[in-house]
């Protein structure tokens, strides 16, 4: 599947948040929208017009795509199957983006950003329900059970990346046991989610 490969800071600035995309940099002051909190691009800085309700429905999908390292194609496909759900779809929308498996590997701590979970779980370093998965874009559900693979439980990446995200919390919807054994308790919702993304704008953008 294809992804992003330009610069992620860029990103941020063009959605003037803090996407959190690179890690431990972003926690610090050479954050660049820290240092340049304007829009990129030549006429970036000067840029301050006020977003029609189109623009401000854009923008906020390509925030959420962003967050979660989705391109547009794959994005709309979460939306067809959000809205066939049952419940509210924006809600649908994102329990399904948090169903990936490189979110849950983010989320859980094994990675310092979703990129980088995106990419151990390429490096087939998870096991779902004991099987190897390499597709980050696995959605896992209720009952699955999500672990390191044998061979990667002593690699020092992990235990660093562990101890160091150790203040995060993981979520209500996920499980995780003193062996690094994570389960799925439940499906995740809005509450559950501390992204802030308006996902009723993304639900009328599409619904045009
Ligand atoms: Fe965004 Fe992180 Fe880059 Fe800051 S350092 S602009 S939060 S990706």
């Amino acid at each position: 599947m294809a992804r992003y490969t330009g610069a992620v800071c860029r990103l941020c600035r063009r959605e003037g948040q803090k996407l959190f995309l690179k890690g431990d940099r972003c926690y610090t002051d050479k954050c660049s929208l820290e240092r340049r909190a304007y829009a990129p691009g030549m006429h970036g800085n000067g840029r301050n017009k006020k977003l029609s309700e189109y623009g401000l429905q854009l923008r906020e999908k390509q925030k959420a795509k962003r967050y979660y390292g989705v391109l547009e194609s794959q994005f709309r496909d979460y939306f067809e199957m959000a809205n066939k759900k049952q419940g509210v779809t924006g809600d649908n929308l994102l329990a399904i983006l948090e169903s990936r498996l490189d979110n849950v590997v983010y989320r859980l701590g094994f990675a310092m950003s979703r990129a980088e979970a995106r990419q151990l779980v390429r490096h087939a370093h998870f096991t779902v329900n004991g099987k190897k998965v390499n597709i980050p874009s696995f959605l896992v559900k209720v009952g699955d059970v999500i672990e390191l693979k044998e061979g990667s439980r002593s690699l020092d990446k992990f235990k660093g990346s562990l101890e160091a995200n150790g203040s995060r919390v993981v979520p209500k919807w996920l499980e995780m046991d003193q062996n690094n054994v994570a389960k799925v308790i439940a499906v995740p919702t809005r509450e559950d989610i501390d992204l802030p993304i308006e996902e009723h704008l993304i639900v009328e953008l599409y619904s045009k």
